[in-house]
């Protein structure tokens, strides 16, 4: 079987994205330098690298070495807010590390890469649903990074002959159904895990960031599409790669959207427990609605998600979260 290189494989979606190669039966090497990465997501038999994506003599020895004929890039700051503040730091760890390793693969003249894009690349979209050839007008330096990113693809796979997919994500969430992966973020800023911790009594409260957008009950609405879904997408888009066909872009949402409101009251009913909910302003830069159209990946790749309810997502999310926060359940 082939192998591939996945860099920030020890991370929420990138360890999500290994057991789904390992299932398939392909050799997974894992790149990550552990900043917010879990060495505890990878397992056995993936073999463990602890490097950075910016570092390019390490990538220069990895991939020959390993014989690598696909490279997923996970590896990735992404705060917005911390990007507004810190514009520097996601261009460096964005944008140069996406070079360094597609500076790397050409000089191995490794054939694919996988790419995660962010719904951020489109900004406040003028319609939703949001198609790929929508607008591309990011309004933070996040979305502005991930963008960067792909038109140096467009470029670059053109001059140098691999091809890529560009994967646009939109709200990932939820867990591995067996629930030894899930979401850990250190301060913890998505929603559904905000909401579980109100839940069990890890903190006093939600606050919604909010109420008055222009949608049907004013809080903001977002499409959640589960990470495991977000995986299967991921191998599909390989699988297509591999078999000849050229770069590819694709949104990758579940085609509906639900407001914070709705999130919490999914919450409520998975979980069964009184959840508090404060009212607080608007967070800077939020969209009052990002929804995918994932058509494209849908017809193309035959791409269906099979978590489609908010309750299904939340069901694997809750049961990460009770192991994580060791058990309790209010
Ligand atoms: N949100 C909220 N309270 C929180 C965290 C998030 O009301 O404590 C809202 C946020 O404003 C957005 C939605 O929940 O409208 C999803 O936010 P998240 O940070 O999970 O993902 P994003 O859409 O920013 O990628």
């Amino acid at each position: 079987m082939p192998t591939s290189l996945v860099c920030g494989g020890a991370g929420y979606i990138g360890s999500h994205m290994v057991r789904s190669l390992l299932e398939e039966g392909e050799r997974v090497v894992v790149l990550d330098n552990l900043s917010t990465g879990r060495r505890d997501f990878v397992p056995a038999e993936a073999l463990f690298i602890q490097g950075d994506v910016r570092d390019g003599e390490l990538l220069d020895r990895l991939l020959p070495q390993h014989d690598v004929n696909a490279v997923f890039l996970f590896a990735s700051l992404i705060k917005v807010g911390e990007s507004v503040s810190l514009p520097l730091a996601y261009y460096e760890n964005n944008f140069v590390g996406a070079l360094r390793v597609v500076e790397s693969m050409v000089r191995s003249r490794t054939p694919h890469f996988i790419f995660s894009s962010s719904a951020a690349v489109y900004g406040e979209p003028e319609a939703v649903p949001i198609t790929e050839d929508m607008p591309l007008r990011p309004t933070n330096p996040y979305g502005e990074t991930k963008l960067a990113v792909e038109q140096m693809l467009r470029w670059a796979s053109e001059a140098h002959g691999f091809t890529y997919g560009a994967l646009r994500y939109f709200n990932a969430c939820g867990a591995i159904e067996d629930a030894t992966l899930g979401e850990v973020q250190e301060p913890e800023t998505h929603l559904i895990p905000l909401v579980l911790d109100a839940a069990i009594g890890e903190k006093e409260s939600i606050s919604v960031f909010g109420d008055d957008y222009d949608t049907p009950d004013g809080t903001c609405v977002r499409d959640y599409i589960h990470v495991m879904d977000l995986a299967r997408a991921h191998l599909l888009t390989l699988d297509a790669l591999r078999r000849g066909g050229g770069s590819k872009i694709y949104n990758l949402g579940n085609g509906r959207g639900f407001s914070v409101e709705e999130v919490i009251d999914a919450c409520r009913s998975v979980t069964g427990l009184p959840i508090k909910v404060v009212r607080a302003p608007r967070r800077a830069g939020d969209p009052a609605r990002l929804i995918a159209s994932s058509d494209r990946a849908r017809q193309e790749l035959g791409w269906t998600p099979h978590y489609q309810s908010l309750e299904s997502i939340v069901e694997t999310s809750w049961r990460w979260h009770r192991k994580r926060r060791g058990g309790r359940t209010a």
